[in-house]
């Protein structure tokens, strides 16, 4: 099957207590299709880059099989940048700098082929960008969006907009807090259904990740990792994992959404391993079975 992955593709800085990388490969786009391409299925990545941005980093989505007809390239333009700093835990993120730059103004025209991709992925980025790309879908079997506390602080309007046109909605913990103002998560999710998706994902780090609708509850652990390198991207690796197994299944309903989620934990875990999509570079499809089935074993009562 295909999916459709559509976010941010950019150059990174990271520092952790005990590294700091400069302009590394990241983005919720680069990330949610790395994750996504070890299932099979052709992967579509719709985002934009400046001219700064290496051609290095194209060859590893190349490498991954990542179709990027969808990857505009503005000359005279200069890529999204990002700049995160962790604490000793790992737990907090201080956000030390945002450049949108070509994202800015980007309107995404799809290439023909990518129309009726039938999986939908919206990874973070800005909710007018996001919306624009549904608009353009001729027949999506399954819209799942992310977003984050810049987007809700700064583009309010736009994502209640999105919210009412997509099936899920992933988010983390402290974003669902922001968004609905209530530090309940199960509370949280009941008031996010209300603006429109049937089912809300809320990931919890460490702690795993909840799915809620009208009608169920799941939690989905996390894989433990004892040697954490760098979180980023943990998030968008575990939506990309998560959607590339449903994808690769067609299926979507509440047994394989569940099994998704397992399997997006176990993609996220190899992510956090090193920086940027170095550990992702190297995971073989026998070792996300292997983890898979530690933690079913991990949840047996
Ligand atoms: P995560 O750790 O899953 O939240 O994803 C981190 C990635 O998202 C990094 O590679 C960043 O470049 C990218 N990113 C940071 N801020 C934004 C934003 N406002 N919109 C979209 N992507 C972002």
């Amino acid at each position: 099957m295909a999916i459709l992955v559509v976010g941010t593709v950019t150059l990174d800085t990271v520092e952790t207590p005990s590294r700091r990388v400069e302009d590394v490969l990241g983005g919720s786009g680069v990330y949610a299709a790395i994750a996504a391409s070890f299932f099979p299925n052709t992967v579509q990545l719709v985002g934009v880059v400046g001219a700064d941005f290496p051609k290095a980093y194209t060859d590893i989505l190349e490498n991954h099989r990542v179709d990027l007809q969808g990857l505009e390239r503005i000359e005279d333009g200069k890529s999204f940048r990002w700049g995160g700093r962790y604490t000793e835990d790992f737990n907090v993120r201080d956000t030390l700098f945002t450049e949108l730059n070509v994202i800015e103004d980007f309107q995404p025209v799809l290439p023909e082929t990518y129309k009726d991709t039938s999986y939908l992925f919206l990874a973070n980025s800005s909710p007018v960008f996001q919306l624009s790309v549904i608009e353009q879908m001729t027949n999506p079997k399954l819209i799942v969006c992310d977003t984050m506390d810049f987007w809700i602080n700064e583009e309010r309007e736009a994502l209640e907009a999105l919210l009412a046109r997509v099936d899920v909605l992933i988010l983390n913990d402290s974003e669902a807090r922001l968004l609905t103002g209530d530090s309940n998560l199960v509370r949280a999710a009941e008031t996010i259904l209300r603006y429109g998706p049937e089912r809300v994902i809320i990931k919890k780090g460490e702690h795993g990740a909840i799915s809620i609708t009208a009608s169920s509850y799941f939690n989905a652990p996390a894989y433990p990792i004892r040697q954490v390198a760098d979180p980023t991207g943990a998030g968008d690796s575990f939506a990309g994992g998560m959607m590339g197994y449903l994808a690769s299944v067609e299926d979507t309903s509440e047994e394989a959404i569940r099994r998704a989620m397992v399997y997006g934990a176990v993609v996220a875990s190899f992510n956090i391993e090193d920086f940027s999509i170095n550990r992702q570079k190297r995971v073989q499809f026998s070792e996300i079975s292997s983890r898979y089935r530690e933690l079913q074993n991990a949840v047996r009562f």
